[in-house]
């Protein structure tokens, strides 16, 4: 565990760029400090690792003063990832991942062979291992700088705006390669960003810094989105915090319903059984169990349902693995306001109206916020 203690960084002009700042950061997991522009991540992070050296306080790795550990050592535990990765321009891709095993004094072929695991670990093709940095895209870059960090298998990562510079559909790709190496290596991981909602997907603990170097909220993202500290938080925070909360209650709990579910080959009686007075719609299934679109019970004729003339399933969600704001998403958008669940195969296991979810949001609301992260 890295504990930052009462830290100060004072510049030699006299900017306070860090004020007394505390912070508990737990193994293995993601920890996020989030801020806006220069109020302090950066040297924040770099104290972490020696980059610079604190005015006032301790940070301690493991119980250890940082000061009482050689540099070298620290620096060889912890790996460094910054925004347009940082590579060296005239090595190849896999040299430049070999870089700190090389340093510490592997062979050439085992340092590549490392290289090679690493670069299909953070999903780089192998066909790219003897091209240089500036023959790749941002985000291939940005990959290469993950696995240049990882290289010495450290226990610690720090990383510094690393996705700040790719398009939005390439960060969405590399912060899910995060959340899934994370997973899988379980590093303990300092990572900063400016962009809140980066934050809120990316960590376990979220630290929102303000101007000043000064520590406004520590706190899980589900917990900043209940309940912000102060109206600063709130505005970092941005609009629609409610619904961006609803990202942290699973679907699993919600009540589906298979009762206005029918078949396309489905006979007379049960369209009629099926068609009461408080189901206003039906959901068509093809024979595969897939949504075909809804229709009210009436419009149906048993034996030439067409399903040109449905009326639009929208999209379905997983009760399985998503949220409940994926579920709530999907009722907004259905014509019916029901929400069509699937499973893994895309078949229909069952349908929930908006009241129901909103019954269910209600509960969760009630019920103590889990840190937990869902997908959808
Ligand atoms: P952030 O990463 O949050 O944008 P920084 O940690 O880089 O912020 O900077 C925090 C504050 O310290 C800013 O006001 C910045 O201008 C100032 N600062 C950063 N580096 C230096 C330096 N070497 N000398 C003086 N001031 C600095
Ligand atoms: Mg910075």
């Amino acid at each position: 565990m890295i504990r930052i203690d009462s830290v100060t960084k004072r510049y030699p002009d006299g900017t306070v760029a860090v004020d007394r700042l505390s912070l508990e950061i737990p193994d293995r997991s993601i920890t996020v400090l989030v801020g806006p522009s220069g109020c302090g991540k950066t040297t924040t992070l770099r104290m972490i690792n020696r980059m610079i050296e604190p005015s006032e306080g301790t940070i301690l790795l493991d119980g250890v003063d940082l000061q009482k550990q050689p540099v070298n050592t620290l620096r060889r535990s912890m790996g460094y990832v910054i925004q347009n990765a940082g590579l060296f321009q005239h090595r190849t891709i896999i040299d430049n991942i070999a870089t700190v095993p090389r340093l510490l004094g592997w062979s050439k072929d085992k340092a590549r062979v490392r290289a090679a695991e690493l670069m299909e670990r953070v999903g780089l093709d192998s066909a790219l291992a003897k091209r240089y940095p500036y023959q790749l895209s941002g985000g291939q870059q940005q990959r290469v700088g993950v696995a240049r960090a990882l290289a010495a298998d450290p226990p610690v990562l720090l990383m510094d705006e690393p996705f700040s510079a790719v398009d939005p559909v390439v960060r969405k790709g590399l912060q899910d390669e995060l959340l899934r190496l994370q997973a899988e290596l379980g590093k303990t991981i300092v990572f900063v960003t400016h962009d809140i909602d980066e934050a809120i997907k990316l960590g376990t603990m979220v630290a929102v810094m303000r101007t000043g170097g000064k520590l406004a909220q520590f706190a899980p993202p589900a917990e900043l989105l209940s309940a912000p500290a102060d109206s600063f938080v709130e505005d970092f925070l941005g609009t629609d915090r409610g619904i961006r909360r609803l990202s942290f209650f699973p679907a699993t709990e919600l009540e589906l319903q298979t009762a206005p579910v029918v078949a396309v080959d489905a006979s007379a009686e049960k369209i009629a059984a099926r068609g009461t007075a408080d189901v206003p719609y039906l959901l068509v299934t093809g024979v595969d169990g897939r949504p075909l679109g809804w229709s009210s019970p009436q419009d149906l004729t048993p034996g030439q349902i067409d399903p040109e003339r449905l009326l639009p399933y929208g999209r379905p969600f997983a009760p399985a693995t998503d949220s409940l704001r994926a579920a709530l998403d999907c009722a907004v958008l259905s014509p019916t306001g029901w929400a069509v669940g699937v499973d893994d195969a895309g078949r229909v296991v069952g349908v929930v109206s908006q009241q129901v979810i909103g019954e269910a949001i209600r509960s969760a609301h009630a019920a103590a916020p889990t840190a937990a992260k869902v997908a959808g």
